[in-house]
């Protein structure tokens, strides 16, 4: 694991802000170094190599990108259907080995579970003195499961939305973001190279944002397993309730998400601001949503939730989701089986086919 200190700072060249980390009651200040197109050269990259390791989410949209940049890409994949749209779109695909061969600089994009084995099997033979290991996921460095050798740069470039969007934004010239981290700088030019890798990508439009491996790794982790959980978990337990006090299931599930409602509150919130945000809603909302939120979550919730964060910090979920993997996934397939016996999965496909597509609706107004 690399050692990293927590909220260190780091001064850079770039637009530099001191931010506050708790609102009204500042406990602790960082310094946060954020980087845009003008503090990013792409030439830097003009003798390199770059394998995107994973023709999937995010290794599809990231290598299409860095290709319209002008970035010299080939692919490596398991021969398979990944693999098959890689040469379709036009990219030089090989096997993971030999992708990595080839490479200066190898960007890691499968699953974090399957990263360890693959760098074991078909990376590290191959990465020799000065090359780069880019990760967009910081989680198996920070963690311990894959400990480069010392004279390769490593870096954690994470972009901040799906892999979709990521080329949807790129290709429609809409702002995008990510963090990056400097793992390891045996170059001397880790951070020129990763700033242009995150320009090719598109992350330099909104800003790259400087961060460290443990902490893109922990904050991502903990959105991961307490905040989006506790949504989720209300929302189902909201469906028993309200379907037990006689509500249709159907127009439950609608107002509740189906209606998409929920995604454009959030973007609202990323627009107008956490609080702000509440008057797109009325102030009958506004007020039963004020007052009845302490009630639902009480404060001491946050015991519970600094207890997951400890579980995140110390390893303990690493180890745990690790032994899970060796064991053959039994509580993971337990808990997606269950999950998918949950009456709200009928009751969406009815709802779904009820609600008539936007193409369906263009067609009728066009005649
Ligand atoms: P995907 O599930 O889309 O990755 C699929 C790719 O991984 C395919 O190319 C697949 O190849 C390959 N793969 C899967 N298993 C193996 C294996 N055992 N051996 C070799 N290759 C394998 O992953 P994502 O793109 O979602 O995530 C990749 C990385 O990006 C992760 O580190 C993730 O944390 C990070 N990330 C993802 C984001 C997202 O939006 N999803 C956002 C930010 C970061 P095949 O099936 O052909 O074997």
């Amino acid at each position: 694991m690399f050692s990293e200190k927590r909220n260190e700072g780091r001064v850079g060249h770039a637009s530099s802000l001191i931010v506050g980390r708790t609102a009204g009651r500042v406990r602790g200040r960082e310094r946060l170094n954020v980087y845009y197109d003008e503090d990013a050269d792409l030439s830097v990259l003009k003798n390199d190599i770059v394998a995107i390791v994973g023709y999937g989410n995010q290794g599809q949209a990231q290598a299409l990108n860095m290709r319209d940049s002008g970035v010299n890409v080939i692919v490596g994949n398991v021969k398979d259907s990944y693999y098959d749209q890689a040469a379709k779109d036009g990219f030089k695909a090989y096997s993971i080995g030999e992708a990595a061969k080839q490479a200066t600089i190898i960007c890691m994009i499968i699953p974090d579970e399957v990263q360890k084995g693959v760098y074991e099997t078909e990376i590290q033979q191959h990465l020799s003195k000065g090359k780069m290991l880019v990760f967009s996921s910081g989680y198996n460095i920070h963690f311990g499961f894959i400990a480069p050798p010392k004279d390769v740069d490593v870096i954690d470039m994470f972009p901040l939305t799906f892999g979709a969007r990521v080329r949807e934004r790129f290709l429609n010239r809409q702002s995008l973001g990510s963090f990056l981290a400097i793992g390891q700088d045996a170059t001397g030019k880790a951070k020129q190279k990763a700033l242009a890798l995150a320009k090719a990508i598109g992350c330099t439009r909104g800003g790259t944002f400087e961060t460290t491996f443990a902490h893109e790794t922990e904050i991502n982790l903990y959105l991961e397993q307490v905040v989006y959980p506790a949504i989720f978990r209300i929302m189902a337990l909201s469906f028993d309730v309200l379907v037990d006090a006689g509500y249709p299931p159907e127009l439950v599930s609608l107002e509740m998400y189906l209606s998409k409602e929920p995604s454009e509150f959030f973007a609202s919130m990323a627009e107008l601001g956490f609080f702000e945000s509440a008057k797109v809603g009325s102030t009958t909302a506004q007020y039963g949503e004020m007052t009845r939120a302490p009630r639902i979550i009480k404060d001491d919730i946050k015991n519970i939730m600094k207890e997951h964060l400890r579980e995140i910090q110390t390893g303990v979920f690493a180890n745990e989701w690790a032994l899970e993997q060796a064991a053959g996934y039994p509580v993971f397939n337990k808990l997606r089986k269950e999950g998918l016996e949950h009456p709200m999965n009928e009751v969406e496909k009815r709802v779904k086919k009820l609600i008539r597509p936007q193409e369906a609706q263009s067609k009728i107004q066009s005649g």
